[in-house]
């Protein structure tokens, strides 16, 4: 429960300011809170669609813009986002004042398009929620040492509503985005899925780097650092809990043992075939990746047969041709590999849940499922509260629906 007055950071994603008609009713939902006596600092994205057509007209000119014009430009999505969304406000008869992210001092590195969050001044900020303001804060940006606006990365809203809501110890942290919560899985692939009413922050970070897009990762990450409290709610419905992201498991013994099923298709499979079996090998395969700066996520060696072994490991799907380029000129030749195959048609699946710890034949419970459908796996990995499996991806959605209903996440009906 919040407190009688609480301090508040709300922010409001690019289809919640999509449009002059929905600010309006940002402003109203708002005004809802500040009636009650909270104070609100709130952050917006760029209305939708506004982000993508400056990167567009961006690319008319520079077929690859200038990092930092690039982030002078896109930042000014936000720029008019706050401005609207204060202007509404103002009509309500509500003290607003919006401010950039380079105004407000949110510091960050110099890493521009994916830059980090340093520091924040909040002294400006509290004087004006003590003056009794509604401060609107732009999302997604930042300025670094030298004065350079820089932005945090697609979907970096969240991130700076966060970054605030620890900044100045709020109470909590509200995402108002298009979903009514974080749900057991995406309700496009299965209508059964349910909302949660609380993940854990574990597995809330699983969930963002397994593809569900509700947060920026970086932003539960942070939240994570500095124990903020956080909760995912629907813009467009009046009542709702939404999710909250807790810290503590849920002791009760109906916890679920699964809460989630992530996927997505977002990363290519490598095998380099007829490696031979001895020490140092991962080293010369992975080291040259990883000096091109390409993310390795799933790696699997096998047992070696007469001195030879299969490597496999899977890369981003965008990053798959430079990789094979790569295993093909530089390690194949020197390794004396065999071949180098692969493919981009897989798809990760996984199940969360922190359930998963104190409960055995939870990976055979899964594989059993994927098995009667005649799901081949073709890789595997683990961790204390994640199984991921990768297969065809084909079957992605049959193994989301399948798995979704072997684990009992399917909506009671
Ligand atoms: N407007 C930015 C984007 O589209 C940041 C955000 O929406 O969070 O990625
Ligand atoms: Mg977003």
């Amino acid at each position: 429960m919040l407190a009688n007055v609480a301090l508040i950071v709300q922010k409001y994603g690019g289809t919640s300011v999509g449009s002059p008609e929905r600010i309006k009713n940002v402003a109203r939902r708002i005004a809802k809170f500040q009636s009650k006596g909270h104070h609100l600092v709130v952050v917006v994205s760029a209305m939708s669609g506004e982000t993508n057509r400056l990167i567009a007209l961006a690319k008319e000119i520079q077929v690859h813009p200038d990092p930092r014009e690039l982030d002078v430009m896109v930042s000014t999505g936000e720029q008019i986002s706050v401005a609207l969304l204060s202007m509404a406000l103002m009509g309500l008869g509500i003290k607003a004042r919006s401010y950039t992210g380079a105004q407000v001092r949110i510091l960050t590195d110099s890493a521009h398009t994916k830059a980090r969050i340093l520091k924040i001044d909040e002294d400006r900020l509290r004087a004006d929620l003590d003056a009794g303001h509604v401060v609107v804060v732009a999302g997604f940006q930042g300025v670094d040492e030298a004065g350079s606006i820089t932005t945090l990365g697609r979907g970096g809203s969240d991130t700076t509503a966060v970054a605030l809501a620890a900044a100045l110890k709020a109470d909590e942290c509200q995402i108002y985005t298009d979903v009514d919560g974080v749900y057991t899985t995406d309700p496009r692939i299965v209508p059964e899925a349910r909302r949660l009413k609380t993940i854990t922050f574990e597995e809330m970070l699983e969930m963002a780097s397994l593809g569900s897009k509700v947060l920026q990762i970086r932003s539960v990450e942070f939240a994570g650092k500095y124990k903020v409290r956080l909760r995912v709610l629907s813009s467009f419905e009046e009542e709702g809990e939404g999710t909250l992201i807790t810290f503590e498991e849920d002791n009760d013994m109906e916890q679920a043992i699964i809460s989630g099923i992530a996927f997505n298709r977002d990363e290519a499979k490598i095998t380099v075939l007829g490696v031979p079996d001895r020490p140092g090998i991962a080293y010369q395969i992975l080291g040259p990746v990883a000096d091109a700066n390409i993310d390795v996520d799933m790696i699997i060696q096998n047992v070696g047969h007469d001195g030879l072994t299969d490597f496999s490991f899977t890369v981003p799907r965008n990053e798959f041709i430079r990789t094979v380029d790569i295993l093909k000129s530089q390690v194949q030749p020197h390794i004396g590999a065999r071949d180098v195959i692969g493919g981009d048609r897989i798809a990760k699946v996984s199940i969360v849940g922190v359930g998963m710890r104190s409960h055995v034949g939870i990976a055979s419970r899964m594989f059993r499922t994927l098995a009667e459908e005649g799901i081949n796996i073709q890789m595997i990995s683990t961790s204390e509260i994640k199984i991921s499996v990768v297969v065809d991806e084909k079957y992605m959605e049959l193994a989301v629906r399948v798995l979704h209903k072997a684990f009992d996440l399917n909506q009671a009906s």
